[in-house]
């Protein structure tokens, strides 16, 4: 099987795959693997999945554990705190875990750099993508690279009998297989400065993880074990150059919590968010999961957890396959559904009313939105449903992660043949 993009989401699925005994090779672009900051909240059910391929532990040891978090108001102070460890009797890890996305990228990296079963490909750009009807070849422009790079560079073909394309949002899979992205581009970008200054001192009373809700600028806060980071909106008339200066992040920050001498940054990065599902997760033989299938806004922190989901749910139906005989079209076609079902009625769901919820103008609806979450938050019942939900529990059990196929599909898709 060939994995496309060596980021968190197709090393998970490779690892998967090797995990189950299936041989398997990754083709990434970068000559190594990418080390940005990202994304960095791990929520219980992502974490849950990963004791598949034994990382949950060297996560638990790293991360922050972060039980409670808060909703908030820049004008009006704390709104609501919500307390995972509700979700106590179903998972054993009530709680999110904050770990900065290069440090799963580098335990995924030492555990296939050590696995025979894997063949890594740094250094190769997919460049086309051809499903042969009872295998797929790939062709990758080398420009040598480590681990599996060609020297001096070339074309390479690799041949498997599936693809799992995992190279992010501008997925060359998806656009070589010809699938739609449809949805929506963000007018303004988000901005996540990174800081080492302890935020708590400053702003005494908040939470590791903070949302905080504003008409003119709302900010998300959290704690990860590196630093403090602070994400707010760049609006669409303001350049990156602009909104990227030592000046303007301090005036920022110190509007947030005012500091003499300023904030020491070590980390910032601006991007645009977009809302977007591809209008199909399977193409034959070749399968789209992580970014390269959905993306999303990252209020919530659901975007990279629903990403391991869709490559745990595809290697384990993969597995099924290859060492079982289990039926392709019954078990790929139910990936499809489910996973696009996720990402449409929970992942996007959730992250745009997240995001709307924090930069709400109007004060009625903003009133409300405020009344709604303190309603939630006071009654164990109502906070403990909402908190399966954002923590993908509710997902994760109601349509599984790679179980087999519904009865109904085994059926009709051996009646049609
Ligand atoms: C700047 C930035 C900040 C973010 N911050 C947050 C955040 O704060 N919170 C949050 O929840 N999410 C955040 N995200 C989103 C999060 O990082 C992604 O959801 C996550 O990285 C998805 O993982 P992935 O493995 O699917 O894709 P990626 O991490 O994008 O990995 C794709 C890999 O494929 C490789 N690749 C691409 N094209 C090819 C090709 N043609 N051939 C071979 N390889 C290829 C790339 O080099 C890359 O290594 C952020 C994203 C960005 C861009």
């Amino acid at each position: 099987m060939i994995v496309v993009g060596a980021g968190p989401v197709g090393m998970t699925a490779a690892a998967a795959l090797a995990h189950a005994g299936l041989p398997v090779t990754v083709v990434e672009a970068n000559p190594e693997p990418r080390p940005d900051w990202r994304a960095s909240t791990f929520h219980a059910a992502t974490m849950e999945l990963l004791e598949d391929i034994d990382i949950t532990e060297r996560m638990r040891a790293e991360g922050l554990t972060v039980p409670r978090y808060q909703f908030r108001d820049r004008r009006d102070g704390l709104i609501a705190e919500f307390d995972l460890s509700l979700l106590g009797a179903e998972t054993r890890y009530p709680y999110r875990l904050q770990l900065n996305q290069q440090r799963l990228v580098r335990f995924l990296f030492d555990r296939l750099r050590a696995d025979d079963r894997v063949e890594l490909r740094f250094g190769a750009r997919v460049t086309g993508v051809a499903d042969t009807g009872d295998g797929v070849e790939v062709t990758a422009r080398t420009d040598g690279g480590t681990d599996g790079g060609i020297d001096g560079g070339g074309e390479a073909r690799l041949r498997g009998s599936y693809l799992i394309g995992a190279d992010g949002a501008a997925s060359a899979v998806r656009k070589l297989s010809g699938v739609a992205f449809e949805g929506v581009t963000y007018r303004e970008r988000f901005l996540i400065v990174s800081t080492t200054v302890d935020l708590r001192e400053q702003l005494p009373g908040i939470a590791d993880v903070n949302y905080v809700a504003d008409p003119v600028e709302w900010l998300f806060i959290l704690h990860t074990p590196e630093a403090w980071r602070v994400l707010w909106p760049v609006p669409a008339e303001v350049s990156d150059e602009e909104a990227t200066t030592p000046e303007e992040i301090q005036r920022h920050l110190r509007a947030v919590a005012p500091l003499p001498g300023g904030y020491p940054i070590v980390d910032r990065q601006i991007y645009r968010v977009h809302q977007r599902v591809a209008e199909s997760f399977r193409v034959g033989r070749v399968l789209l999961v992580g970014d390269a299938a959905h993306v999303n806004s990252p209020i919530g922190g659901v975007g990279l957890n629903s990403g391991i989901h869709d490559a745990f749910d595809l290697t384990r139906r993969l597995a099924r396959i290859a060492r079982d005989g289990a039926d392709p079209d019954a078990e790929l076609d139910t990936f499809d559904a489910h996973r696009r079902r996720v990402a449409l009625e929970y992942v996007q769901a959730d992250t745009e009313r997240n995001t709307q919820r924090l930069r709400e103008t109007d004060p009625e609806r903003r009133r409300a939105s405020h009344r709604e979450l303190r309603a939630l938050a006071a009654d164990p019942d109502r906070a403990r449903a909402w908190l399966r939900r954002v923590s993908l529990l509710e997902s994760a059990r109601r349509f599984g992660i790679g179980t087999p196929p519904p009865e109904t599909l085994l059926t009709n898709q051996g009646a049609s043949r």
